[in-house]
Formats: structure tokens, sequence, C-alpha cells
């Protein structure tokens, strides 16, 4: 089902060209540490969401982060829509500044028995795993902290948190700090084309070069692999060995200053 017809990997974001530029009008992105840096939304970092969204380009961020999240993100950034919980739903700010929500047909809410059970296993048999702080705050995913605060647990306690949900029968991706764990057959993909296609009218068999993804994890993995013109920040390539498909292309700055240094070349290439 990928539309991803180019072979090359990991090319530099400088060698987008003028016509691709020019394709595209949905411009999608991760948030922890592909927006953030360290935790921190730079200056940087939210000024070249502003500068996308003044150049009429769609703004989507598409985050492992919890609903109550989105809430804010769709009411106060500059974007078109927020996608949330690794793909459970889409928030946007609609008419009269009503809250809009798409939720995913296969979404399950997280107070499910099976995911609980899983939940209390996980944490009784990895005892420095810890519920991410911002579990209150979700709706169909149980998130385990292990990079967000002090202690930060090792990538191959993360791979072993993701393999105790999976075989309890959940899906499990690994973002740059949480491990999510879900029931119900979703991800950012999935959630991220059924926004745009029953909102923009946007066609997945002719329209994938107009959608660009940046992101910097595992669970940026979907759209690394389907969308063409999908980007990586480089520190992304910490990850490498937990990641099938790579980007097609990469900056050279990490995390915000990657970010930015994309939004730059993408604005520059449009207006050459
Ligand atoms: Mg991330």
């Amino acid at each position: 089902m990928s539309t991803n017809l180019k072979t090359s990997l990991l090319q530099p974001i400088s060698s987008l060209s003028a016509k691709e530029a020019r394709t595209i009008r949905y411009v999608l992105m991760d948030i922890d540490d592909t927006l953030t840096t360290d935790g921190k939304l730079s200056a940087e970092s939210y000024a070249a969401l502003w500068k996308l969204h003044e150049a009429g380009l769609m703004v989507i961020p598409t985050t492992g982060r919890p609903a109550g999240w989105c809430d804010l993100i769709a009411r106060e950034w500059p974007v078109d829509g927020v996608v949330g919980e690794n793909g459970a739903f889409v928030f946007w700010e609609g008419e009269g500044h009503r809250l809009a929500m798409l939720t995913h047909p296969n979404a399950i809410p997280n107070s499910d028995r099976r995911l609980v059970a899983l939940r209390d296993q996980v944490l009784a048999r990895i005892p420095s795993a810890r519920l991410a702080r911002d579990q209150f705050s979700r709706l169909y995913d149980i998130a385990i902290d292990f990079a967000e605060e002090e202690p930060v647990l090792p990538l191959s306690t993360a791979q072993k948190i993701k393999e105790l949900f999976e075989q309890g029968g959940a899906h499990a991706k690994i973002s740059s700090i949480h491990v999510n764990a879900w029931f119900g057959e979703y991800d950012k993909l999935s959630m991220t084309i059924h926004y745009l296609t029953e909102r923009f009218g946007y066609d997945d068999a002719h329209d994938a070069a107009s959608v660009v993804f940046v992101g910097d994890s595992p669970n940026d993995e979907p759209m690394f692999a389907h969308f063409p013109m999908a980007c990586g920040v480089v520190n992304l390539l910490t990850y490498r060995e937990l990641v099938a498909h790579l980007p097609h292309f990469v900056t050279s700055g990490r995390s915000g200053s990657g970010f930015s240094e994309f939004a730059q070349v993408l604005l520059d290439r449009r207006a050459s």
C-alpha cells in the first residue's frame, strides 16, 4: 500500500526541488523532539509553524500526546487540526471557535479491561517504568514514560515494554519519550489519511506528494513509509536500528532547529 516511489533515503532537505515544494499542500509534523528540543517548544520552531500557516499551507501536528494537550493545540496553535494519541482522533477548531473532533472508528477507550490489566502487568514486571504524567488527560491509550522525566531508561527497556504490550495483543509504539499502547486498528497514518480525505477531499491514490511529514522516532515510521516526501530531523538516526522505513529527506539540524531548517527550505523553494 506504500506510495513511496522514491528509492533514495535520507537525502539532505536542501535537495528539495521547487517543483516538489510547490506541490506540497499539507505539512504534518510530530511534536516531541521534532518541534520541541529537549522538551521545550523554541521560539524558532513555533515561528516556523506560523510562517507555514501564513504561507497558506495546512499545518497538522500528528502526535502521541493526549487529548488534553490536543484541545489546547487545536485552539491556540496556528494549525488546521491535530492528530492525537497516535491516531485515535483529530481535533480542530471549527466554526464559532467550536472544538470539532473526529474519532477513529476503531478507537477503544483506555478504560478497556484488557488494556488496564496489561498496564498493571508492565508496571509490575518493569519496576523502573512509570505511567506518563500526562496519562490523566488521555482517552484511548496508555503511555509509559521512559525518557520524558528522570531517570531516563535505555531504549532496550522501551523495547521490552513495547513487547510486553504486544504479547498481550495490544498495539504499542515507541516515541522519543513514551511507549504508547492501545487496542484498536489505527495509527498516525490511517487517521491522517481518514482526516485529510473527509475534511479536505484528499485522494491518497493521487495526492501523496502533496503531503510532507516531519518526524523523529519509531512511532513515525508508518508516515515515513507512506509519504514519498517525508523528512526526518537528524536525531531520528538515534533510532536507526528500530526504523525499517526511513524517510526520503533528512535535516542537518536536530529537533526544533531541524524543523525550522525544513520549513525555511520549503518556503524558500516555493518562492523561488
Ligand atoms: Mg517524536
